[in-house]
């Protein structure tokens, strides 16, 4: 049983050089080996025949090899590998580069599956670089795991294969023997082997469903007991105070959402206890208008208020805005990020050490690194997007207890964000401002693209600016996308758009180069803005009236939402261009979501109808430790099942210290703590 927890290094088959790899992936022993779930399966259950399977995409084949023919050597460094195989109708090529092990080992007359993505004419196609099983051993269902260069999913499945031989010594088993038998789970042995190498459609489901619950009980465990753990802290208790010159000096009058947001707060503010509030809302519903509030609260109690914000451009943006908002009322916030210069920073420190900055606004990395506070007592996180559990654990570590208000922009159902977000209270500003106009969305199809190009260039020519989103996949800093992004953004500079000032930006750059570009988008130098995904949601382009999507099928709605939410931020009207070469009838119907509906609450629910709760687990935008089987969960059921047991535990048993409950108490520990430094001991 040891074996399992021993270093990665003494698994049968894993040098130091694979070690090393999988240490970068997070995975340190063997039992981390049995974790790491495959991401998908190769289907060769039901294998076609060539002549059925689609070009450019990929296909399980099962053939015979009729011939190899001889190694060609391209040029120095590049050879090709190629077999003829058969279907029993048709003859096809395999293409193997530089790898030759695979042809080697291929013999003339036997039988084998085939996976891979076919390419060429009527005359011969070819299927490059496919893998290759042997009939007589065959997964089906062959595990395809998520990968770093130069760990192939091969590679992981001998080593898990080995991993596997250790679990058969002993009893292995983090879950109570009531609760299995109470909720009909296989057993945790059966279900590591059954996920990893699966002999049926059957058989797997059972295993994701056993993993996938005890998964989302940990994770609901782990964000109950940090609950419990605050609420019996005790944090400064701030007297009533008087809002209404601060509410006078605004240039707007608050929407009840805001003024009944900014009364919760200001309650938990003199509660005593530490706050840990979340506030939902919107993009453009105002939140920092709340932040502002709660801190002209905190000091007028003479108590300093951090703002964090996960980048440089939103920080400033930030200062700018709530500067306009507390100096009515005599209160100047300071602003601390890296590229703040060593002597104003020293200058700043100090201002902060001695009490004098009632208001410290900054980047994360930048405050949260020895700056001392005279008297700190509220932390503000602005996380747009990405707030997750390891940022919720490391704060509720900040010493002294602060009260805590975190901003999120990413609307989520109810019913799901009691749990992702179970630690937290939680309120929601469900009303925008007054005046604003609803942002026109449009669904179309590529034939329309041309005409929505010269849509986008009269309104550049009258000034405004546009954003374009590229991307092949919902994930948004992969090289695809990237790709995809760069040679769209070359398209669009040398043919429709050669007239106007295009900029990129992606994932994969820095994030100074982003900050860049995306002020360069602020100060008007650009018109046009390519780029995946990844754009800040939160910086603000008032004058950004159009955004176009392409690919717009292969999202969510939710994720729609937040990217059109990048536009209509200021008076004028502005417009979301959906485009989709989709010929599906589901995919079409979706789209039109979002051309009814602005409202983003109301769109999360219609997400969870139609993709199921598995997407909002599965999504690193939540901030979530990766549930990967609750990633292909699409019941809700299971959800709230899986909250009611972990309430019923915790009844029992807060800090899961009785014996039966200690593999799983060390379970959701390792949860948190992989994701949150130290969240949980
Ligand atoms: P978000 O919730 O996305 O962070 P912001 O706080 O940036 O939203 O607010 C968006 C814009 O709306 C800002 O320009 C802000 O000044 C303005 N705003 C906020 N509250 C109101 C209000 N009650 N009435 C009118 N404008 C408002
Ligand atoms: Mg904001």
């Amino acid at each position: 049983m040891n074996e399992l927890y021993q270093p990665i290094e003494t698994l049968p088959g894993v040098g130091e050089k694979r070690a090393q790899k999988y240490r970068k992936m997070g995975i340190g022993t063997p039992y981390d080996l049995l974790m790491h779930f495959p991401r998908t399966y190769i289907d060769f259950t039901s294998p076609v025949m060539i002549a059925d399977a689609e070009n450019g995409e990929p296909a399980a084949v099962r053939v015979t090899v009729r011939q190899k023919l001889a190694p060609s050597f391209v040029r120095r460094g590049f050879s090709l590998y190629r077999v003829v195989v058969s279907d029993g109708a048709s003859d096809f090529l395999l293409v193997f580069y530089n790898t030759p092990y695979t042809y080697q080992a291929m013999k003339p007359g036997e039988e084998y599956y085939v996976y891979g993505r076919l390419t060429g004419g009527f005359l011969r196609r070819e299927m490059q670089a496919p893998q290759v099983q042997r009939v007589d051993h065959a997964l089906l269902l062959q595990p395809v795991y998520p990968q770093t260069t130069g760990l192939t999913s091969a590679m992981i499945r001998t080593n898990v294969q080995k991993a596997l031989s250790y679990l058969d010594q002993q009893p292995f088993e983090t879950l109570p023997a009531e609760m299995l038998a109470g909720y009909h789970l296989v057993p945790l042995v059966q279900a590591l082997h059954d996920v990893h190498r699966p002999d049926s459609a059957a058989v797997l489901e059972r295993a994701r469903h056993r993993l996938a619950f005890e998964e989302l009980l940990q994770f609901q465990l782990g964000t109950l007991m940090l609950k419990h753990r605050t609420s019996v802290q005790t944090a400064s208790a701030m007297q009533p105070a008087d809002l209404s010159d601060f509410y006078a000096g605004l240039p707007f009058s608050l929407t009840h959402a805001q003024q009944h947001a900014i009364e919760v707060i200001c309650r938990d503010l003199c509660a005593g206890k530490p706050m840990n509030r979340l506030l939902q809302g919107d993009v453009g519903s105002g939140k920092t208008a709340v932040a502002a509030a709660a801190a002209a609260f905190a000091a007028k109690n003479h108590v300093q208020t951090v703002l964090m914000a996960p980048t440089e451009i939103l920080a400033q943006q930030h200062l700018q805005t709530m500067t306009a908002f507390l100096a009515p009322i005599g209160i100047q916030p300071v602003l601390l990020t890296g590229s703040t210069k060593a002597k104003e920073k020293r200058a700043i420190r100090k201002q902060i050490a001695e009490g004098s900055a009632p208001v410290i606004i900054g980047t994360h990395a930048v405050i949260q690194k020895d700056v001392e506070f005279a008297s700190l007592g509220l932390v503000i996180t602005d996380e747009q997007h990405r707030f997750g559990v390891a940022q919720r654990a490391a704060l509720a570590e900040k010493g002294g207890c602060p009260h805590k208000l975190v901003m999120s922009a990413t609307p989520i159902p109810r019913t799901l964000a009691l749990i992702i977000y179970g630690d937290l209270d939680i309120t929601v500003l469900d009303e925008m401002p007054k005046g604003r106009l609803p942002i026109k969305t449009f669904a179309v199809t590529g034939g329309y693209r041309e005409r929505a190009y010269g849509f986008i260039r009269e309104h550049l020519d009258a000034g405004e600016q546009a954003y374009l989103v590229c991307a092949m996949i919902e994930e948004s800093d992969t090289l695809e996308n990237v790709q995809a992004a760069e040679t769209y953004a070359e398209t669009l500079k040398n043919g429709p758009f050669t007239a106007y000032r295009v900029g990129l930006l992606h994932g994969k750059m820095k994030a100074q180069d982003k900050d860049a570009v995306m002020a360069a988008m602020k100060a008007h130098e650009l018109d046009l803005l390519v780029c995946t995904t990844v754009v800040e949601v939160g910086v603000d382009v008032p004058n950004a009236t159009l955004i176009l999507i392409e690919n717009a099928d292969r999202f969510g709605l939710a994720q729609l939402h937040q990217l059109r939410g990048r536009v209509g931020r200021g008076q004028m009207q502005s417009y979301c261009i959906l485009v989709t070469d989709s010929r599906r009838e589901d995919a079409r119907e979706r789209l039109k979501v979002m051309s009814r509906t602005v409202n983003g609450f109301a769109i999360a629910e219609e997400d969870l109808k139609l993709r199921g709760p598995g997407d909002f687990f599965g999504h690193a935008q939540h901030g979530m430790p990766p549930l990967m089987q609750a990633a292909f969960c699409s019941n809700m059921p299971l959800v709230s099942e899986t909250q009611m047991a972990a309430k019923a535990l915790l009844e029992q048993d807060p800090e899961l210290r009785s014996p039966a409950l200690q593999p799983l108490r060390t379970a959701v520990l390792q949860l948190f703590e992989r994701n949150g430094e130290n969240g949980l001991n």
